[in-house]
């Protein structure tokens, strides 16, 4: 199964991405992660995007679509994956659907998660990612702030340079301009759902569960 998931910033993408890739053994492929690393390694691509990720803005299409070129094409992805992050414009949409023909594969479904901005501006502007296993938490919790990842442990939760209040808003506004385009683009080839994504992960897996049951 190959699937697309789509939707603005801290929608929840990426806790429904590794439910879909428990339940449906698929791998995902976030190409924000893929970012993140190329900047904590300090490579030519990691120097290229670092400033653009810091304000929240694209990374050029042509570096993006390198990126996907080279991951789609690799054996650990043969059994199918999750697309978590792209497309984000229409030409990374028509970029996408091209490869895929080209090597002989397709989509089986698009997801696209959506919720109010301001619950998304609540979400993210409280959000806690570890740098050792990628898992998001809260500093909003019950019991204030963890001290360390309650997923691997690590000492290692941060706030991600993009996760400010100004820079979520122009976040969700590129969005809304240049990736709602790419969604209905993908649209026009394959099935795509729109999904609810307020409420609790859990509600929203459900959601999800319904639709590609
Ligand atoms: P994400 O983790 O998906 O929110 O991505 C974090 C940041 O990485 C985005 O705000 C962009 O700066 C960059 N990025 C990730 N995926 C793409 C993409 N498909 N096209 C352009 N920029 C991207």
């Amino acid at each position: 199964m190959n699937v697309v998931i789509m939707g603005p910033p801290g929608v929840g993408k990426g806790t429904q991405a590794a439910g879909l890739v428990a339940s449906h053994g698929v791998v995902h492929v976030s190409t924000g992660d893929i970012l993140r690393s190329a900047v904590q390694e300090g490579s030519e691509l990691g120097r290229q995007a670092a400033a653009l990720m810091a304000a929240g803005e694209l990374v050029p299409d042509h570096l993006m679509m390198g990126i996907i070129k080279d991951r789609l094409q690799r054996p650990d992805v043969s059994g199918g994956w999750l697309l978590d992050g792209f497309p984000r414009t229409e030409p990374q949409a028509d970029g996408l659907l091209a490869l895929l023909d080209e090597i002989g594969q397709r989509i089986d479904g698009v997801l696209v998660l959506d919720a109010p901005d301001d619950e998304i501006v609540r979400r993210l502007a409280g959000r806690l990612t570890c740098r050792a296993c990628g898992h998001v938490t809260t500093s909003r919790g019950a019991d204030g702030p963890p001290a360390a990842c309650p997923a691997c442990g690590a000492d290692a939760l941060y706030v991600r340079d993009d996760d400010s209040e100004q820079t979520i808003r122009h976040r969700l506004e590129v969005f809304r301009e240049r990736t709602w385009p790419a969604a209905e683009r993908l649209g026009e080839r394959c099935a795509l759902t729109r999904i609810d994504g307020r409420g609790t992960p859990d509600e929203v897996q459900q959601r999800i569960a319904g639709v590609l049951r």
